[in-house]
């Protein structure tokens, strides 16, 4: 079996995977950790096949308990010690410059992903404590860290570059690193397998649209730019964080609305996006104020897919030729009218959309663009537990 852990800065996904057919054997998240009331959602395999699933509200001071939490759920299938498990999985937010690739965790590693801490002081922080857990109660299992920023690492000096003094770059490594790496991964590969073409011969605009959201051009395979920045806060709008913004902006509001550093981070991460423009941050509820007549959801809604537009018509620019466009994650791969409107007025390039097989599209691996249409508009599921626990198995068994 393989274990996949994903420990995010106030909640743990876990996912547990059959190693020959990876199957879910069990899954779930423990949220709002040191929250007050943190909430263990479960669901495992029952007997017959069938899910059952529990949600158990409990004290959860912080990512140990939670861990432990998780170990203790899962030992009927990995036996008390793990000893059932081939492998761990973690999902490492920031690897910096030199993760380029999936690696064996060891002290080394552990002690690269804590110098990179200043980097990403949300995530990686949290990452680590999963795998320090994860070593104190399974040390004999093998474990990886799988990096979001990885894929990444074929961007251009020109494109991962900020226009800023040379130093802000050598002295303190500010450049682009973009995220969301390992779906962007997955969703070309999946978008290769369904094309029936090798993915070192396609290009691809790949849009992970989430609560976090992101823009990928894939050029033969090879990521060669992407929305994200040195932080997930650059780029597309997204459901609390502002995205692309003049420079300018956070030092005027600091004085204008006499705000500390901390304060402004919080407005731009956790204030803004649809959240800010509308007061919710869930696409599905700013689709039922629209459904109300609400006009700040409706503007937040058009903001949202202008901004994915732009990027689109960015993205075919740099790309030269494009074969296909991915939507993926929970608003890419369920909410058709952002599909629709984001690929708007777009024929010019190629890309149009059937409005038929967009809306019967939702969930599902599936092309959605017009008969006629030159670019192929996709719907991929993303995966990125079963992307981790692939690399990791291919990792243990390549060191065997
Ligand atoms: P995360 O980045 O946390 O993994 P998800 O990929 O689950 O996020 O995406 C969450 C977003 O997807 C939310 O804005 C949610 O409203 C949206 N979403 C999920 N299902 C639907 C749906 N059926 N229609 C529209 N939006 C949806």
């Amino acid at each position: 079996m393989i274990l996949v852990i994903n420990s995010g800065s106030s909640s743990i996904k876990f996912e547990l995977f059959e190693s020959e057919t990876l199957d879910v054997i069990a899954a779930g998240v423990v949220e709002r950790i040191g929250e007050g009331q943190a909430r263990l959602h479960y669901r495992h395999r029952a007997g017959d096949g069938f899910d059952e699933q529990s949600d158990d509200d409990m004290d959860i001071p912080d990512h140990d308990a939670g861990l432990r939490e998780i170990v203790r759920r899962l030992s009927t299938y990995t036996g008390a010690s793990g000893e059932k498990l081939r492998g761990i999985g973690h999902r490492v937010v920031h690897g910096g410059e030199r993760y380029k690739a999936a690696v064996l965790i060891d002290d080394e590693v552990i002690e690269t992903i804590r110098a990179l801490i200043p980097l990403a002081p949300l995530h990686n922080p949290a990452n680590l404590r999963g795998m320090e857990v994860a070593r104190q109660c399974f040390g004999h299992v093998p474990q990886a860290a799988l990096f979001d920023t990885s894929f990444h690492h074929t961007l251009p000096e020109h494109a991962y570059r900020y226009a800023l003094p040379a130093q802000c770059y050598e002295q303190h490594q500010v450049r682009r690193y973009g995220f969301h790496g390992i779906s962007h991964h997955y969703v070309a590969k999946q978008a290769a397998a369904l094309l029936d073409m090798p993915l070192q011969r396609l290009n691809l605009i790949t849009l992970h649209l989430g609560n976090g959201a992101s823009a990928a051009a894939i050029k033969q395979g090879r990521c060669i730019d992407t929305s994200m920045g040195m932080t997930p806060l650059e780029g597309l709008m997204m459901g609390s964080r502002c995205g692309d913004l003049d420079p300018a902006v956070p030092l005027y509001l600091a004085k204008a609305m006499n705000k500390s550093d901390d304060e402004i981070d919080q407005l731009l991460n956790e204030q803004s996006g649809l959240l800010g423009v509308c007061g919710v941050n869930d696409m599905r509820e700013v689709q039922r104020r629209i459904g109300k007549g609400d006009a700040d959801a409706q503007r937040a809604l058009e903001m949202y897919c202008y901004r994915i537009r732009k990027y689109i018509g960015a993205y075919y620019a740099v790309l030269g030729r494009l074969d296909a466009l991915v939507f993926t994650a929970g608003i890419g791969e369920h909410d058709a009218e952002v599909r629709w409107r984001s690929c708007a007025g777009l024929e010019a390039l190629g890309i149009a959309v059937d409005p038929r097989r967009n809306d019967a599209g939702s969930g599902a691996l599936t092309e959605i663009q017009r008969a006629d249409a030159a670019v192929k508009v996709l719907v991929v599921p993303t995966d990125e537990e079963r992307e981790i626990a692939r690399q990791t198995l291919t990792l243990i068994n390549e060191s065997a």
